[in-house]
């Protein structure tokens, strides 16, 4: 009997459990842009180009490996707009009863795909095995916890697939070089930058159609130097591997003006659609340590970053969803400032975040994290708010990966399920790792009123607000002997500063 097999615009691989299982001669294979899809938010101009691209590329390929496709773009006149009705007309015109798809990443496209199972449709749904733990397997580990820890999940991970270790030791006899991710990058020059890709028909005649129908959404859609094949990521992998892993350990967490890539790797935008797969990136990371081509600090670093949080993050999403996306742990209901799609601030770092984010629908994860996000925490944006900020402006953004990121990392939301503190910070850490405060219009120095940097006065402002939640956080205990020393003074100026702040933005 034969079957639709669905490729969602995120399952752009041939290794994907669905196709695995194809029959070539009898199956259809179905791909569709959809309306429904390119319109639930206002995604940047630059995501929906590299996902349209990356799927019609995609499309080429399976027909040349001789499967048989229906491939539906978002203008053919056929086209009813979402998922769900385009699977019911394609297998109503070819007499299918049977669906076949690999699990979709987002909790929202699950849901949609599901109404059909009511529509005399058999929906066999397949586990996503691009992941190292299934869904199911996340839950076990969890069992009854109450609180998770990426490190001991980490740990987990790596005992049971044998990466970097030396029997049942970590190689190095050390789990996590996490302190050697540290330094900052002051005065050298990044040293390689990453590979680029020129755009090709396919490419330029998507450019044209997000230009006509979506020219309203966030963001610069030109220059377009993404990989959109399989192979060209693989060429971004190879050339990360040899020329910019050795330095990433190092300055993981550092932050420079008009260096908005340093030495990450940028290949969130090609795991997470399907180009590359999770097992091979960090096969190549290990092979690079073992040949002794990079040092431990460095591929420890990244390995963690894709087997540590990334696994998590997503084990969590799909533990928790969907009540985690109503999360709001502080009761955060402030709007998000003009200048998030602008970068119009005088405040020079997130000046400097939110038009890179504009410019090239990236950020690196301390400017997410430390910056765009520290700025979100202690002003008391609203966590709904936040997260479609995040799902729009980065070509990498699905929800599954977002939304744990937003409501658990920079957000506090969940209340510390998450994180075992608030990843919140003073301008102190901005400086130490930047050089964003040094043509600030703000004095990092200053602690209270005008002049002074926001974060600054922010941070104390914040901690004392939440105290009645945070003052028992073992991990905050210093900071919150510190407050309690401060004299009132000194502690009515920074509450009056910040509540000045606030309401000015
Ligand atoms: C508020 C916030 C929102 C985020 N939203 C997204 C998102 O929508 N999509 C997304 O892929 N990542 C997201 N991240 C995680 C991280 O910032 C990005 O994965 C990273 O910046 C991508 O750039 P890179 O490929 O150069 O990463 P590198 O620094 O080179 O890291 C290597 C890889 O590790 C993985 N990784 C690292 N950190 C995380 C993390 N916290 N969660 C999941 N994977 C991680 C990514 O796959 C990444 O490609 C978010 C982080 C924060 C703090």
């Amino acid at each position: 009997m034969s079957s639709l097999i669905l490729i969602l615009g995120d399952q752009l691989n041939k290794s994907i459990s669905s196709l695995k299982q194809a029959n070539k001669a009898e199956d259809i294979v179905l791909m569709c842009e959809v309306r429904a899809e390119a319109k639930y938010v206002k995604h940047h101009k630059k995501k929906l180009v590299f996902v349209l691209s990356a799927m019609r590329h995609f499309h080429q390929e399976l027909k040349f490996s001789g499967y048989n496709v229906t491939y539906v773009k978002l203008n053919d006149k056929s086209n009813s707009g979402s998922l769900e009705s385009e699977i019911q007309r394609i297998a109503n015109d070819n007499n299918i009863n049977n669906i076949t798809v690999t699990h979709p990443g987002e909790y929202r496209v699950y849901k949609n795909i599901n109404t059909l199972s009511s529509k005399n449709l058999n929906i066999n749904w397949l586990e996503d095995d691009r992941y190292f733990c299934s869904r199911d397997e996340f839950r076990k580990w969890v069992d009854k916890k109450t609180q998770l820890r990426m490190e001991n999940f980490y740990r987990y991970m790596r005992q049971k697939y044998n990466i970097l270790m030396d029997g049942n030791e970590p190689v190095g006899n050390k789990w996590n070089y996490d302190k050697e991710n540290r330094k900052p990058l002051k005065n050298e020059i990044i040293s390689s930058r990453p590979k680029i890709f020129k755009p090709d028909a396919i490419t330029n005649e998507v450019i044209e159609l997000i230009e006509s129908e979506f020219n309203e959404n966030f963001g610069d859609i030109l220059p377009f130097e993404l990989a959109v094949t399989r192979k060209q990521a693989l060429a971004a992998l190879n050339h990360f591997i040899k020329e910019r892993l050795v330095q990433f350990g190092d300055y993981q967490d550092a932050m420079l003006e008009k260096e908005p890539y340093m030495y990450h790797s940028l290949l969130s935008f090609y795991l997470n659609i399907g180009l590359l797969l999770p097992a091979e990136v960090i096969s190549k990371a290990e092979k690079t340590y073992q040949n002794g081509h990079a040092p431990i600090n460095a591929v420890e670093g990244f390995i963690r970053q894709i087997l540590g949080w990334r696994e998590f993050i997503h084990g969590i999403y799909w533990h928790k969803m969907p009540n985690y996306s109503t999360k709001n742990f502080f009761n955060a209901e402030n709007d998000l400032p003009d200048f998030f799609w602008d970068g119009d601030t005088k405040l020079n770092c997130l000046s400097q975040c939110i038009q890179e984010t504009k410019k090239n629908a990236y950020a690196h994860h301390i400017q997410r994290l430390m910056i765009l996000g520290n700025f979100c925490l202690l002003t008391g944006i609203e966590p709904k708010k936040v997260c479609e900020w995040y799902l729009i402006v980065y070509a990498d953004a699905f929800e599954w990966v977002e939304l744990p990121n937003v409501m658990g990392m920079i957000l506090f939301a969940d209340g510390g399920y998450l994180a075992s503190k608030p990843y919140a910070s003073g301008g102190a850490y901005i400086n130490k790792m930047s050089n964003y405060c040094k043509s600030c219009h703000f004095k990092i120095k200053e602690k209270t009123g005008e002049q002074a940097c926001p974060f600054n006065y922010l941070y104390w402002n914040f901690l004392h607000q939440h105290q009645d939640k945070l003052s028992n956080n073992q991990r905050l205990s210093m900071m919150y002997s510190t407050l309690k020393k401060m004299d009132s003074e000194k502690l009515t100026l920074i509450r009056s500063s910040a509540e000045n702040f606030i309401k000015s933005i």
